[in-house]
């Protein structure tokens, strides 16, 4: 039976705005921006879940949220089984200990006086496991040798002599560290070559497979998770409108949006010969959300019936999308 390292279920976190517009009138300035709308998603032990969609979709939210940095306002998040959601501080530090996050640049954030040895054994000296110093070079030696990076020359390095491949290596070491249950990486090929994408992707294959850690893998690129992610889950304004086996998704998606995100990359077209659309304007702000499905304004197959009732959830095996009109 699967045993699912994360559950979500019907998560939704909101935000307050306020308009200084309204404010500036003598009107009440707040509104309440729903950013994550109802998302349950789960992550199995050893394999990886592609969480994609455009920038501002929700998607880092949903991953805020899972290590305790926004707080929802309803639904559930159990991670190894322990419902998060309504944890404090004190409770959440031993859950973040097997959770750990791979940022897209993770020397961006870093000291530049740091050598490769500190970034990899920080995340020992934040949960108090300090050790004697020998220890933690052991440790460094062990992480990099995991990551392919030949430790000798690579210890002592600072991060500005770095490649960009090399660099998102330290990461995924550092991310190790703990031997965590589940790792979130958000955006991790981002700003690299296609040939060291292709590398950082078969090593996070690779670290799933041996320490049977689940991902959570968090991109705007569908060719991210084409080869990688068994699961996917495509989010639109806060909401999950399709998700599934990720086969089954990349050769016959249901919803419109899935096929626009596939055909802004031609290479990835469904393999039925299924033509291309194309995503009219930009996507709508959570302040005004569309009536109706919220994808309407934008679809290339609405009908009137999208522009004032939103769509059904429906079933299909494994797979749930939410469509008035599915593609067959
Ligand atoms: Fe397009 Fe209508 Fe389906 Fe929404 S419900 S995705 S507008 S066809």
């Amino acid at each position: 039976m699967a045993h699912h390292v994360l559950e979500i279920e019907k998560l939704k976190v909101r935000f307050w705005s306020t308009n200084l517009l309204k404010l500036l009138a003598g009107k009440d300035p707040y509104q309440i921006i729903e950013a994550v709308s109802d998302v349950s998603l789960r992550v199995e032990q050893g394999t990886i879940l592609g969480l994609v969609g455009e920038s501002g979709c929700g998607k880092t939210t949903v991953a805020r949220s899972v290590i305790g940095l926004n707080t929802p306002q309803a639904g559930s998040i159990r991670f190894a089984g322990k419902e998060l959601v309504g944890l404090s501080q004190s409770e959440f530090k031993p859950v973040r200990r097997q959770i750990a996050m791979m940022f897209q640049d993770p020397n961006g954030s870093l000291s530049p006086r740091f050598s490769v040895k500190d970034l990899i054994t920080e995340p020992f000296k934040i949960h108090g496991e300090n050790g004697d110093d020998v220890n933690l070079v052991e440790e460094a030696q062990r992480l990099l040798k995991m990551v392919g990076l030949p430790p000798d020359s690579f210890l002592g390095r600072a991060p500005h002599q770095l490649s960009g491949g090399q660099a998102r290596r330290v990461g995924v070491a550092r991310a190790l560290a703990l031997s965590p249950k589940m790792i979130i990486a958000d955006e991790p090929t981002a700003g690299l070559d296609v040939s060291v994408q292709g590398d950082i992707l078969n090593l996070c294959t690779r670290i799933k497979r041996e320490n049977n850690v689940g991902f959570l893998l968090i991109t705007h690129n569908l060719a991210v998770v084409r080869h990688v992610s068994e699961k996917l889950a495509v989010m639109y304004l806060g909401k999950i409108v399709e998700k599934g086996d990720t086969d089954e998704i990349f050769n016959s998606p249901r919803h419109p949006y899935t096929l626009a995100l596939l055909s802004a990359h031609s290479h990835l077209n469904p393999e039925n010969g299924r033509s291309r659309v194309e995503l009219k304007g930009d996507i709508p702000s959570l302040l005004k959300r569309p009536k109706g499905c919220e994808f309407h304004p934008r679809c290339p197959f609405a009908k009137k019936i999208c522009r004032h009732e939103a769509p059904p959830d429906v079933r299909e095996g494994g797979r749930k999308y939410t469509c008035h009109f599915p593609l067959q």
